[in-house]
């Protein structure tokens, strides 16, 4: 996921941060992006290997979370680093807590486009950590928000599939159609 701050940019090029192992940023139209992930089964040096490189993509490019399925790897974990707090979870799964609010989010693996967008205002998300212990992460507000964006991301789902596809392509921010029967914060 990426916002519009300027400010989290600065923040992530300060860090001083080695891109020589950066994978690749998969960009849509690739089908890697459409696939459902499978989940982790080894929790190994192989994985930690790729957490760190899946790191060094998103400040690279000056993100805030990173899925898998963004470098190519169809397996059930994504990485969020917001100021200079960072958080690996590895199959993740998601509870909704709280009301919807919008705001605007861009995607990497989307480049240049943007799209107003009715996310949970706080989520439970339960997974596990690099060394296999379960762990429950209370997550709010942009936590909350990067979170439901990569678990999006594994299971197939891109930031357009929340708008009119015939508007997508167009220039301009496009609210996400209502999909939810909640009360949302407008
Ligand atoms: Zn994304």
């Amino acid at each position: 996921m990426k916002t519009t701050n300027t400010a989290l940019d600065s923040d992530a090029e300060d860090k001083g941060c080695k891109h020589s192992s950066a994978p690749t940023l998969k960009i849509y139209p690739d089908t890697v992006l459409r696939q459902r992930c499978e989940p982790v089964e080894q929790f190994n040096g192989e994985l930690t290997d790729l957490v760190d490189r899946m790191f060094a993509t998103l400040r690279k490019h000056h993100g805030l979370g990173l899925a898998a399925p963004q470098v190519g790897i169809t397996k059930r974990l994504f990485i969020a680093e917001i100021e200079d707090h960072s958080l690996c979870i590895v199959n993740p799964s998601l509870e909704l807590k709280s009301y919807y609010e919008y705001q605007i989010e861009g995607c990497l693996s989307l480049p240049g486009k943007l799209v107003d967008l009715s996310r949970n205002h706080q989520v439970e998300v339960t997974g596990y950590n690099l060394s296999g212990s379960k762990r429950h992460h209370q997550l709010k507000g942009m936590w909350a928000r990067v979170a439901q964006h990569e678990i999006d991301h594994l299971n197939g789902v891109l930031i357009r599939d929340y708008v009119d596809p015939e508007v997508f392509d167009l220039p301009g921010c496009f609210r996400s159609q209502t999909l939810f029967p909640f009360k949302t914060i407008l």
